[in-house]
């Protein structure tokens, strides 16, 4: 009797960690690498907050996002679940898609973060394929990267909070 006991608790622990990383919450929440990492590797060219200046007035900022010195044409994936909030031109930064993170259960919308808006941007693209409001799952292709906006080919990859840049958080088993 005691060992039946034992194989159902040690069942029950096991489905623990299994039930964590299913969580909804867990797929909307942008960690992973924006393209397939395994071919193109970790090639950042630009990183989260360093100083640039802008071409056309002069003015110092930080950069905003991570630029990936992928080829021009790279198929990118969403790096959560969510819906398409924009997607077109953008001043400055060329052919944008948007992901606003969450997920859509039952016609509702539950954000990635309670109370928060968080959203990902994948910028300076050469081809859209998807379209406003579309729901998207994490690693779907979404679009293709390129150099609209008038920049060498990259991909510029931003996440916000609340409309504010932040650091984009990937999963350390990412880094290759
Ligand atoms: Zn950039």
């Amino acid at each position: 009797m005691k060992k039946i006991c034992m194989f159902f608790m040690a069942l029950v622990l096991l489905q623990i960690p299994l039930l964590c990383f299913n969580h909804p919450e867990h797929r909307a929440i942008p960690d992973i690498r924006p393209y397939n990492s395994y071919q193109f590797g970790y090639c950042v060219s630009g990183k989260f907050g360093e100083p640039r200046i802008d071409k056309y007035t002069g003015e110092h900022y930080a950069h905003t996002g991570i630029d990936y010195a992928i080829p021009y044409g790279t198929s990118v994936n969403s790096t959560c679940d969510g819906r398409v909030s924009f997607a077109g031109m953008m001043r400055g930064y060329g052919l944008v898609v948007t992901i606003e993170a969450g997920e859509m259960n039952r016609n509702t919308w539950i954000p990635a973060i309670k109370g928060h808006k968080v959203e990902v941007m994948y910028c300076h693209l050469s081809k859209q394929l998807v379209l406003d409001t579309f729901i998207v799952q994490k690693n779907n292709v979404i679009c293709r990267s390129g150099n609209s906006g008038d920049v060498p080919a990259h991909l510029h990859y931003e996440v916000r909070i609340d409309g504010k840049p932040v650091f984009p958080f990937i999963k350390e088993n990412q880094v290759i």
